[in-house]
């Protein structure tokens, strides 16, 4: 970057953080706009989520089979998967998108992308850890999914193997290989499992707040309480900055990593984004004594529990209510039945923090990194469905680039906003 170029970047999220972190650290004169009063707050999807860095959890929801179990599931408010039936245009447009990319083919190209991207993020992770991720609790050392059924563990292995030839490393493990590696599983409990050792986990929030840190250092300023509400127009095909609570902020770029509140700043430049949020839970416990450090995932339900230092973080579920972000006991419940059963943690064992949180859910699982077809100054990087935290560091690194006018290091043809007709 040439050293003088302004970037404002909207939405002090994960991704937001990356992104001015990267950008900063390349010399342009970068400020972060967060609508909360702080960086990475309880309203953000990155807030108290599952803290895992995946890059073994490539295959994309819409997958071959993800509509017939999605139909069983929709209207199970107990499942891992719960649509809320209402009357939503966006919805329906959502769901029909999210049905063509259920196609075999489309699914496994989508795959190949995200294997790409998850891996060249978990070499930043590693390089970034490698400066002060103590204080973030990275790890990198595993994430172990057991299964409680011989069909569930079937399943499990055949998507392994499947996983297995895009190169993502497993091991398939026997019940007594599970309680070996973590004796704390309940005897009987689970059927096997299937490690992934090259995944990690780290505290999320307390990442998100190390890369603000780090775009600080590197000059960046970071507004809080600044909400973005609309653009300032700078001609024709162009914006000249952003009108916020504080006041205008001009640039010569602007981002868009407001994670899922970026589709209705999208439909302020007269996008159609694609982009449900879809709601998760999680509930963070006293960590069972001697729980080793490996985040466990309950395959069937899909429930993942993962250390963090004194805490055990029980979180997912997946649910699109659109703005609808009630609190629901009963998602609460499946989370807490699922460690249960699994680690016999106590139902209504005290919990620490209840959170639930928007994630940016786009049809096709692949985020949206690129520029605006409409604003060639305006770049978004946004749609990380479930792996925000994951692709954070690779997507900085990408919106760098591109800001910087360079050819980007991936191919971002897959992940272009006009993919889906806008
Ligand atoms: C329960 C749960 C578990 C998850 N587990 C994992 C996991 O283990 N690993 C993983 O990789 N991912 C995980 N995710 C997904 C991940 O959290 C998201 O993909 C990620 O948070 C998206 O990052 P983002 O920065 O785009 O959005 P967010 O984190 O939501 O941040 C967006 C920010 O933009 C701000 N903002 C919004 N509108 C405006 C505006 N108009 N003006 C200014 N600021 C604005 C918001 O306040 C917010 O701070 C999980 C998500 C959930 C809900």
């Amino acid at each position: 970057m040439s050293g003088r170029e302004d970037v404002l970047v909207v939405g002090g999220g994960v991704v937001g953080a990356c992104v001015a972190a990267a950008l900063a650290e390349r010399g342009a004169a970068v400020t972060l706009l967060e609508r909360e009063p702080e960086v990475c707050p309880p309203e953000s999807a990155v807030f108290a989520n599952c803290g895992l860095l995946v890059p073994s959890e490539v295959e994309p929801l819409a997958h071959p089979g993800a509509l017939g179990q999605g139909l069983r599931w929709m209207l199970d408010t107990t499942s891992p998967f719960y649509v809320r039936p209402r009357v939503s245009l966006a919805l329906m447009r959502w769901l029909w998108l999210f049905r063509s990319a259920c196609a075999p083919e489309a699914a496994q190209a989508h795959a190949r992308v995200l294997f790409e991207l998850s891996a060249a993020s978990a070499a930043l992770h590693d390089a970034l850890a490698a400066d002060g991720g103590e204080a973030w609790h990275y790890r990198r050392n595993g994430w172990l999914a057991v299964y409680e059924t011989a069909q569930g563990m079937d399943a499990a292995a055949a998507q392994a193997a499947r996983l297995q030839t895009l190169g993502v490393p497993s091991e398939v493990l026997s019940a007594a290989d599970v309680r070996q590696r973590v004796p704390q599983v309940r005897p009987g409990s689970v059927v096997g499992g299937v490690l992934t050792p090259e995944d990690g986990h780290m505290d999320p929030a307390a990442f998100t707040r190390a890369m603000a840190s780090r775009a600080e250092r590197a000059g960046a300023t970071i507004a809080t309480g600044a909400e973005v509400y609309g653009f300032a127009s700078g001609g024709p095909g162009a914006v000249r900055g952003v009108r916020t609570t504080r006041g205008d902020f001009v640039a010569d770029q602007v981002v868009l990593a407001a994670g899922a509140w970026t589709a209705a700043l999208a439909g302020q430049l007269g996008l159609r984004l694609p982009i449900e949020p879809a709601k998760g839970y999680s509930i963070d416990l006293a960590r069972p004594a001697g729980l080793p450090d490996t985040p466990i995932c309950v395959g069937e339900p899909h429930v993942v529990l993962t250390p963090l230092g004194d805490r055990l973080r029980l979180g997912s579920t997946l649910e699109l209510s659109g703005w609808d972000l009630r609190i629901r006991p009963r998602r609460l419940t499946h989370l807490r039945r699922a460690a249960a059963r699994v680690l016999g943690i106590a139902e209504d064992a005290p919990a620490g923090q209840v959170w639930r949180g928007p994630r940016p859910l786009t049809p096709d699982g692949l985020p949206v990194i690129g520029r605006s077809p409409r604003h060639p100054n305006v770049v978004f990087a946004t749609g990380h469905c479930m792996l925000g935290l994951s692709l954070g560091p690779v997507t900085g690194k990408l919106v760098a680039e591109l800001c910087a006018g360079e050819t980007p290091s991936h191919d971002l043809e897959p992940l272009r906003v006009d993919r889906f007709a806008l």
